[in-house]
């Protein structure tokens, strides 16, 4: 879980929220809105809302540096309590002094301790990197495993992690649930369920298995940069109109378009290396800013 995501601590109840400011054009009416959204009226609006993010964000990505699936794997375990920003800084040196899991269960606890230290918790991080990759080199010949029940016998892996690595490794479609992602997907009436395994449950009911990983992305991009979790843009959001609780954040055009983060607001990424899609600019090494 990153830094951004531990913003959405303290996230207030829908009830509580407070009125929703005037609908953008073409927002469903209040009158229309009182009435209960069927289940199926619920699906068509959330279809339309993951097509017009695949229109916003055609370069979404995962925002993590990786070139192999035990990077990635790697990444992941890092990024928990971080940004992905710090870990795509942290990570060249470690996989230059550590290129494969053998070499990382072999490592002086302390080294590879000091390097990881830029993402925190870094001995508890550095635990499960040398027993995930001791689990590798012992129980897996070496490769990271493209099975969801044996990636979650590794140390520090659960299903997030797991899905994570599937999904953008392996090409297995997942749903993965962060707070960005379960933030976003109640706040758009997808689910009320709080536990990630539910709302991964629930969403992957409303869309073929085919869009899971991509969605995820879409979601995640919109949530770093548009809907934010104590201030969501509201009155620079593309979906808008489709989204039920518009108004929950600044409705006001040009003070909610210098709330965009990343490229939408003219700012590096997170990706020191983003694919050759991504129209915003690389983020600097660690120490450059
Ligand atoms: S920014 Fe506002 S309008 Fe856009 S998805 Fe978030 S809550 Fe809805």
């Amino acid at each position: 879980m990153s830094e951004d995501e531990n913003s959405a601590v303290g996230e207030q109840p829908a009830q509580s929220r407070k009125k929703a400011a005037k609908r953008p054009p073409g927002a469903p009416s209040a009158k229309k809105s009182a009435k209960p959204e069927s289940h199926l009226a619920m699906v068509r609006r959330a279809r339309r809302i993951n097509r017009e993010l695949a229109d916003v964000y055609p370069y979404a990505h995962p925002e993590l540096d990786f070139r192999n699936p035990f990077e990635l794997l790697v990444a992941t375990v890092l990024s928990a309590q971080t940004t992905d920003l710090r870990v795509n800084q942290t990570t060249p040196a470690l996989f230059a002094r550590y290129p494969t899991p053998e070499d990382m269960a072999a490592a002086v606890p302390e080294e590879l301790e000091e390097i990881i230290r830029p993402t925190g918790f870094f001995r508890a991080k550095a635990r499960s990197l040398m027993g995930l990759s001791a689990s590798l080199r012992d129980d897996f010949g070496g490769e990271v495993p493209g099975r969801l029940k044996d990636l979650v016998t590794l140390p520090g892996v659960g299903r997030k992690t797991a899905n994570v690595v599937l999904g953008n490794a392996f090409g297995v479609p997942g749903i993965t649930v962060d707070t960005h992602f379960g933030r976003l997907v109640r706040r758009w009436r997808w689910t009320d369920q709080e536990d990630p395994e539910k709302v991964e449950a629930e969403v992957a009911a409303i869309f073929p298995k085919s869009e899971w990983t991509m969605l995820s992305h879409r979601v995640v991009f919109h949530g770093r940069r548009v809907c934010h979790s104590r201030k969501p843009a509201c009155g620079a959001c593309p979906i808008a109109p489709l989204c039920p609780s518009y108004g929950e954040g600044e409705t006001d055009p040009e003070k909610a378009r210098k709330l965009l983060k990343y490229e939408l607001g003219g700012y590096p990424g997170q990706r020191l290396s983003p694919p050759p899609d991504y129209p915003g600019r690389p983020a600097p090494p660690l120490g450059a800013g």
